[in-house]
């Protein structure tokens, strides 16, 4: 069976022999305080810089999920909260979750079919802006100039954006932001169970400025032991482990993305005026690189993932308000071409 689930989704292909090889070099007992651990921690840092361009002064930091970064953020990030623009239901889940910890964070809702404005709260000083890059429960992505947009008109504030499905699958203007994270289950192919956090410069110099130490995940503990190449508490090194094996394996970034660019134009033709399923985002310019989710009525949609199950393909279901009437199709680098072009021509007999 392959999975087309945008998360927990399928892994690569090599991740078997990638553990037995781990297994056999004895990562999987490694203690990690050792130096063997630095070494590996020490990869990951070169391997994200070579392989997703990541900037050489941003600091990479292991965390358990992506859930995990939305407290570090309000936690140690913040002083009052920060400004949450969302448009589904991840970046929503974010805003709640930052409200527990800090009641007066604020919430910008956006329409799907829109683009968040930052002049609308240019009377707004937010310390902090949340914004979720891919938004994997409606496929959609935040354009560059949108980031750009916020950054010009909150040139104070930290910039913090949710890349769970789309780091290592596009390519991310990634100066642009302070503070990145994603978990490894989504666009990185990997078994879920770790997450990763990418700060700039102003981001750990904010961080260490309010120097809030009471959790055991406060940012200054984190950076003080990446410091050392080390963790606050026993990591998944297995999770480091194979995330240094996959960035080893990968192409280049711009690679991929141009690659995941031709598989979803490929899409585009399957929707003629005649077919019974369009995609939910009608825009093409606001559609998300890695996740395609497709509108169709609850009883063809339930019937269409039914079916492909049958012949292999597993489809994701719709999320949140979407569940019924949407299915979602992830455009992940782990998931072979040849896979996609299978599914691809099977639904396309399937619905002409
Ligand atoms: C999956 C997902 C999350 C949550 O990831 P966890 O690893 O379960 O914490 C957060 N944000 C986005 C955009 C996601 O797709």
């Amino acid at each position: 069976m392959i999975s087309f689930y945008p998360g927990p989704s399928q892994v690569y292909a090599q991740v078997p022999q990638w553990v037995q090889e781990g297994y056999d070099a004895g990562v999987l007992g490694m203690n990690h305080r050792s130096e063997a651990f630095q070494e590996l921690y020490e990869s990951v840092i070169r391997l994200m810089r070579e392989k997703l361009e990541v900037p050489i002064d941003y600091t990479l930091y292991f965390t358990s999920s992506a859930t995990e970064c939305w407290e570090i953020i309000a936690q140690s990030f913040t002083q009052k909260g920060g400004l949450h623009v969302y448009n589904g239901a991840f970046g929503e889940k974010w805003a709640a979750y930052a409200r527990k910890l800090r009641p007066l964070s604020l919430e910008m809702p956006f329409p799907l079919e829109g683009s968040p404005r930052a002049q609308e709260w240019a009377g707004e000083a937010p310390e902090l802006l949340c914004l979720t890059h891919n938004e994997t429960s409606n496929g959609t992505a935040l354009r560059e100039e949108v980031i750009a947009d916020f950054r010009h008109h909150f040139p104070n504030a930290l910039l913090a954006l949710d890349a769970t499905s789309s780091l290592g699958g596009a390519q991310l203007p990634l100066e642009q932001g302070d503070i990145w994270y994603a978990s490894v289950q989504k666009c990185l192919g990997l078994p879920a169970g770790m997450g990763v956090l990418i700060c700039s410069p102003r981001a750990v110099d904010r961080a260490l400025w309010l120097d809030e130490k009471a959790h055991y995940n406060s940012f200054t503990s984190l950076h003080k032991n990446m410091l050392m190449r080390q963790t606050t508490h026993t990591p998944n090194v297995l999770g480091v482990y194979l995330l240094k094996r996959s960035l080893e394996h990968i192409p280049p970034i711009s690679e991929t993305a141009h690659l995941l660019g031709e598989r979803m134009r490929q899409w585009e033709r399957l929707f003629t005026p005649h077919c019974p399923i369009k995609p939910l985002v009608a825009h093409a310019a606001l559609r998300s690189l890695t996740v395609l989710p497709l509108q169709g009525n609850a009883e063809l949609i339930t019937s269409i993932k039914h079916q492909a199950l049958r012949r292999g393909f597993l489809l994701g279901n719709g999320y949140g308000p979407w569940k019924e009437t949407t299915l979602r199709i992830a455009n992940f680098p782990a998931i072979r071409t040849e896979d996609f072009t299978a599914l691809w021509k099977y639904l396309s007999e399937e619905l002409s």
